[in-house]
């Protein structure tokens, strides 16, 4: 049997996944993110790890494929960072570094991309080859997966989704620094924005008045048919649809696959994102499927042990 061992790098934790060939887990453990003297330890903490791992389930060294290690930063397809602020790194290589500290093989993606990676392989977009996967979380990240391939661009930004312009009359500022992102709309924080300034409109009667509103109980609302949470929906499903039928005008994806903290509000999400998508995207790039994420926290690691077995 051979071995690929699959590394999600987060702000707080490592999480670390053992593979066979076939993408099977066969352990999975997670270790602390120790972010002192800018994260200089946060590699030879993994290398350890892996070590460790290697000697206590009696793995031959020759076994082991390799490492693939998903990073919050962007990255170039040498396995590059331009700096990872999140981590206090700046810029180097960080597949270089790892692989001498592991001895093994090593390749390096972004942490959104990667997910995006292990979405195709094994998750919601298991059967395809081209997909773009868009997570609707606290923010909106992205990753764009042509042939199988990370689509990771000149300086490792591309499918940063969730900084498209989709509102260019919006008067509050994204996270970016912009103003009218997608993100200030499908983010959970998005869709509350759209919420409270819909039920500002005016006094029509809804559950979702009277109280501090999430994400969650938006979703609840529409599905229990409350008129002015259909309203919301529509207005999401309106700048999502719209929004990703740009995407799909450049890259003509297979699929989209959406995930994040947004997307566990299920299959009723995608019916209004679906609607207006195919009211308003080019008639070339209209039969898009669409798919909710199914790994979780998991597609990282997922994707990081994809990365080296291609
Ligand atoms: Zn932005």
């Amino acid at each position: 049997m051979k071995y690929i061992f699959g590394v999600d790098l987060g702000g707080t934790t490592v999480k670390m996944g053992l593979f066979n060939e076939s993408g099977e887990v066969l352990d999975k453990w997670e270790i602390k993110t120790v972010k002192d003297n800018n994260g200089a330890q946060i590699l030879p903490d993994i290398a350890a790890s892996i070590k460790a791992k290697v000697s206590e389930k009696n793995i031959n060294k020759d076994d082991v494929i390799g490492v693939g290690i998903g990073v919050p930063g962007p990255i170039d397809d040498n396995g590059n960072i331009f700096g990872a602020s999140n981590l206090g790194w700046g810029t180097f290589n960080v597949s270089e570094t790892l692989s001498n500290l592991t001895g093994f093989k090593v390749k390096t993606g972004n942490d959104a991309n990667v997910a995006a990676l292990g979405e195709m392989w094994m998750g919601g977009g298991k059967g395809y080859k081209s997909i773009v996967m868009v997570t609707l979380g606290t923010g909106v990240g992205g990753g764009v997966i042509i042939d199988e391939k990370i689509v990771a661009g000149a300086k490792g930004a591309g499918g940063e989704i969730g900084h498209i312009l989709v509102n260019p009359h919006e008067t509050e500022t994204c996270g970016c620094g912009k103003k009218g992102c997608l993100e200030q709309y499908g983010s959970a924080t998005g869709v509350v924005r759209l919420a409270n300034r819909r039920l500002a409109k005016d006094d029509k009667a809804s559950s979702l008045r009277g109280k501090d509103i999430s994400c969650k109980d938006v979703w609840d609302a529409v599905k229990a048919g409350d008129e002015v949470a259909l309203e919301i929906a529509e207005e999401f499903g309106l700048i999502l649809g719209n929004g990703l039928g740009v995407i799909a005008c450049v890259v003509n994806p297979e699929a989209f696959v959406i995930g994040g903290g947004v997307s566990k509000a299920g299959e009723i999400l995608l019916d209004y994102i679906v609607k207006n998508f195919k009211e308003t995207t080019f008639r070339g790039c209209k039969e898009t499927d669409f798919k909710l994420a199914t790994l979780g926290n998991d597609a990282g690691i997922y994707g990081a042990a994809k990365l080296v077995i291609d």
